[in-house]
């Protein structure tokens, strides 16, 4: 396994993610790898819109839930990398599917596992 690719592969991917989080999100520093989505800004505005923004606030939320989780996993498969237990199954033992890690780099599950 080429470990550098998939080390440039995560970074590039980690870096990716907080962009994207950062767009409407606040690192939250305690805990570590916890992410605050910010309310949109109120231009006293009439109710419906403020209803509008409420929604937004909800669908943004689940967004940045999912991608904290991916930035989560991202940062654990680095670690992994640099502890050399990259690729190996957390389920089996095995190591994972060389096409499934292309594909998500962060997965810690072979296919049969997950
Ligand atoms: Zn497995």
């Amino acid at each position: 396994m080429n470990k550098e690719k998939f080390k440039n592969k995560l970074t590039e991917q980690k870096k990716e993610l907080r962009t994207m989080l950062e767009r409407f999100a606040k690192e939250d520093k305690k805990p570590k790898g916890d992410w605050d989505t910010q309310f949109p800004q109120f231009d006293g505005g009439k109710l419906e819109e403020a209803a509008d923004e409420v929604e937004e606030f909800d669908s943004l939320r689940s967004v940045e839930h999912s991608l904290e989780l991916k930035l989560k996993k991202t940062n654990e498969a680095l670690e992994k990398i640099k502890k050399d237990t990259y690729g190996k199954c957390e389920g089996c033992g095995n190591n994972i599917e060389l096409k499934r890690l292309e594909v998500v780099p962060e997965a810690k599950k072979c296919k049969k596992c997950n």
